[in-house]
């Protein structure tokens, strides 16, 4: 079991964020991580183990001091992949312009994986989250709408 939070408003969002993800640590988890958005780029931090990791990771790299104040936080359970760093989440497709977390399991993502490494996609995780952030990214050059690319990416999903 694992858990997600996620903030869009006024205030900054690190430390909503972190204290978020700690309301959910009774749940069980092996890593933590969040991406924040900020000066129209994602920022992404994650770290194996405790929740304490993470938090000494963004003290830092200051990162709680970051003005941004949209953002997703993520404690991960492992299903597909060893619980470490580069499969904690939020993941993030290639260009880097997409960044999700995922609760649960994707049951064909190695089909979609096969058909997103033959379009070109580099995948960087062990884990089925990964292919939803490369689907989104390709289904988005097709239409250049991001809510059609959410729907059609869920629709295969
Ligand atoms: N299946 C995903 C993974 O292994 C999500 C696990 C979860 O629900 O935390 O990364």
């Amino acid at each position: 079991m694992c858990g997600i939070v996620g903030y869009v408003g006024k205030k900054p969002v690190v430390s909503i964020l972190v204290d978020g993800l700690s309301k959910l640590e009774y749940r069980g988890y092996d890593s933590a991580g969040i991406a924040v958005f900020k000066d129209s780029c994602i920022e992404v931090h994650k770290a194996q183990g405790k929740l304490q990791n993470l938090r000494d990771l963004l003290a830092e790299n200051n990162a709680c001091e970051l003005a941004a104040t949209l953002g997703v936080g993520h404690i991960r359970w492992a299903t597909h992949g060893i619980p470490n760093t580069i499969n904690a989440h939020p993941h993030r497709s290639n260009c880097e312009r997409i960044a999700l977390v995922h609760n649960g399991i994707i049951e064909n993502y190695k089909e979609l994986k096969e058909f997103l490494i033959d379009k070109g996609c580099v995948f960087a995780s062990e884990t089925d989250t990964e292919v939803i952030a490369h689907l989104i990214s390709y289904e988005y050059d097709k239409s250049n709408d991001f809510l059609t690319a959410v729907r059609e990416a869920v629709k295969q999903l």
